[in-house]
């Protein structure tokens, strides 16, 4: 009879132990798109997935010191946009002009306060101004040169644009340029095909974004990009839209999307699956599958990663890869790129 009664509760102590190993506090992305394994160096590969570690450490590290889910997201993104790898802060891509513009949003699930910032060319670290709108101003989105007066009044580090000069970005800007004008001479001009041309959707992967549960079961979410590679006339993507790139809800889920972003906007991805979840009761990976089902069916590419209230992840995309990775309660960190 004891016996028995031990063997339960061991029984039960270890599947307690086990659920709870499984529950994810964290996930990132670093982007999602034509990411081929014949196309990276051994070298190349090592430094992205150990950027990807090193970010996901620096937000567990915030979870596991008891900070917020916010802190936690901060954390990591701040992590990847001062990397060169990614496509945002430091590693931003070039527009049309031969500029960085950067957007980025952070939204806290609990109270439902966001802040974002799109097309700022000085702000080193669009994520603190993203948060600094949210919790420091009474708006939501700043743009342009309103944002980074904001960014410099609050004391936040403005730099020269030219510290967002990197020679792969450059080199990227100069081959869809190249490809644009190409395809300019092939259309003798039409004017429709030159716009079909004002990105460049196969370099532009490299976007960050992380979604966080913090130790009070708060949800954060938090996206940063350089936007797309080649783009023009002050274009903006689905990063700082609250809704279509970035989403939080205590209720449901945190969501932060990379990818061809005119279709994730069209498609108000992020939303869409925190909504699913709420009046459908679908699951976090039915949803998610579902919204980018949608989002694909238009025509566009790309991926997100989400986390519930739970601590349940999903990290579908319809590209050749997504730099992404998850950390669970216990520390368990885990990173990958390919298919
Ligand atoms: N979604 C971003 C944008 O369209 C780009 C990306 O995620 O690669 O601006």
């Amino acid at each position: 009879m004891c016996l028995g009664l031990l063997f339960i509760c061991s029984f039960l102590a270890f599947t307690a132990a086990a659920q709870q190993k499984q529950k994810y506090v964290m996930v990132i992305h670093g982007g999602a798109g034509t990411i081929l394994k014949k196309n990276m160096t051994p070298e190349k590969e090592q430094a992205y997935l150990g950027k990807l570690r090193e970010a996901l450490q620096a937000g567990y590290d915030q979870i596991k010191a008891g900070k917020p889910s916010l802190d936690a997201v901060q954390a990591a993104v701040l992590v990847m946009e001062d990397s060169p790898l990614f496509n945002a802060g430091k590693g931003a891509v070039f527009t049309h002009d031969g500029k960085n513009e950067m957007d980025a949003a952070i939204m806290d699930g609990k109270t439902l306060k966001a802040g974002s910032i799109a097309g700022v060319t000085t702000i080193r670290n669009p994520i603190l101004a993203a948060r600094a709108v949210m919790e420091r101003s009474e708006h939501v989105m700043m743009i342009g040169r309103g944002a980074e007066g904001f960014a410099k009044e609050i004391g936040l580090q403005i730099v020269d644009p030219s510290y967002f000069y990197t020679p792969e970005r450059w080199n990227g800007l100069q081959k869809a340029l190249a490809e644009d004008s190409v395809k300019a001479v092939l259309d003798h001009g039409n004017k429709s095909s030159e716009l079909k041309g004002t990105v460049n959707k196969d370099n532009k992967f490299g976007t960050v974004g992380a979604v966080a549960l913090d130790q009070a079961g708060n949800l954060a979410a938090a996206t940063s990009t350089g936007g797309m590679t080649n783009k023009k006339y002050g274009r903006v993507g689905d990063a700082p839209l609250i809704g279509a790139g970035t989403y939080a809800n205590n209720a449901t889920a945190g969501i932060s999307c990379t990818g061809w972003g005119e279709f994730f906007i069209r498609s108000v991805v992020a939303y869409d699956i925190s909504a699913m979840m709420e009046y459908q009761k679908l699951s976090l990976q039915e949803a998610a599958a579902k919204a980018l089902a949608k989002m694909e069916k238009l025509g566009g590419d790309g991926g997100l990663v989400a986390l519930d209230n739970k601590g349940n992840v999903t990290m579908p995309f319809n590209t050749a890869g997504m730099y992404r990775g998850t950390v669970t309660a216990d520390g368990q960190i885990d990173v990958n790129i390919y298919r």
